[in-house]
């Protein structure tokens, strides 16, 4: 088991660029894993060039628990570039941020885990080096997903911001979470090889582009998903909405019935748009994020 959930280096015999691709940074996101799993299967022996680092579960210590974090509660998505005589969650964040920093480009992929249900997306920072930005857009959109989205660059401890400050391009996706979704290996092994495709490392890959749309918002925080419409008091979130679904600002998303079983505040709309994140454990704390809105005026994506 150790040996199948280790990294890989597949290397072609031509000279070219070295990613790094990588599942598992939070411990409850399973179709990563198994689409790293699988592209060790389908890229042995066939780089055109360059090679590629795959991690199919980069936070061991929080897989095994199950859960976002590990035994030491900390995020390693908000801990690198982490420290050395620190905590388990702390040191991974430093051998992470070491590999992220050697590399050509980088992928890191995620889902919602047990606490977020979020439709299907490519993103990227903001880069401030115009070349970077280019390089992510490219890879962004080469993945496939339905949505692609760049975000403020500001944000601190990701995966991303490590590989921001080494100018290495990088992307992150999202696929779904609340249970799992075996549609999603598929997609992201095949974001994946598009994306070497794009690179010039494969050269046979066969990409059905797929309609998407891209957004672009540069406000502070901007992909910071986890504060998105915050839970206004503690309760149970009721939603309304599904994911996919083209809302108006002020529309209902949902509402909170409280611990005695009042009913609790509702929770309006705060920008018009497609709901691309809904809260999947219903139980949420004051502050706590209920669901997020992408701006966006057709819809791109039904969970059903
Ligand atoms: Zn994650």
């Amino acid at each position: 088991m150790a040996e199948l959930f280790s990294s890989r280096v597949i290397k072609s015999a031509k000279e070219g660029p070295q990613g790094l691709i990588i599942a598992g940074v939070h411990g409850d996101e399973y179709e990563p894993v198994l689409a790293v799993l699988e592209l060790m299967n389908q890229l042995e022996g066939k780089l055109a060039s360059g090679s590629v680092t795959l991690v199919p579960i980069t936070n061991r210590n929080a897989y095994f628990s199950a859960a976002r974090v590990g035994e030491d509660h900390l995020d390693l998505a908000r801990t690198c570039p982490g420290n050395a005589n620190g905590s388990i969650t702390e040191q991974v964040a430093v051998e992470i941020s070491e590999m992220i920093k050697k590399a050509d480009f980088f992928i890191d992929m995620h889902t919602g885990g047990d606490l977020f249900d979020i439709s299907p997306l490519s993103g990227y920072m903001l880069h401030p080096n115009s070349k970077v930005l280019e390089t992510q857009r490219a890879m962004a959109e080469a993945f496939n997903l339905p949505i692609v989205w760049g975000t403020s660059p500001e944000l601190e401890g990701r995966t991303l911001s490590v590989a921001r400050d080494a100018n290495v391009p990088a992307i992150y996706s999202e696929y779904r979470g609340a249970g799992f979704h075996s549609e999603g290996v598929n997609d992201l092994v095949e974001g994946c090889k598009n994306v070497l495709q794009y690179f010039g490392m494969l050269s046979d890959q066969k990409c059905q582009v797929k309609p998407k749309v891209k957004i672009e918002d540069d406000k502070p925080g901007s992909g910071h998903l986890q504060v998105m419409h915050p839970a206004p008091e503690e309760g149970i979130f009721l939603p309304s909405v599904d994911l996919g679904d083209l809302v108006t600002k002020g529309d209902k998303l949902g509402c909170l019935l409280r611990e005695n079983g009042e009913k609790g505040a509702e929770i309006p709309a705060q920008q018009s748009g497609m709901v691309f994140l809904k809260r999947a454990v219903p139980m949420a704390k004051a502050g706590e994020a209920l669901a997020g809105i992408l701006p966006v005026n057709k819809k791109v994506y039904d969970e059903k």
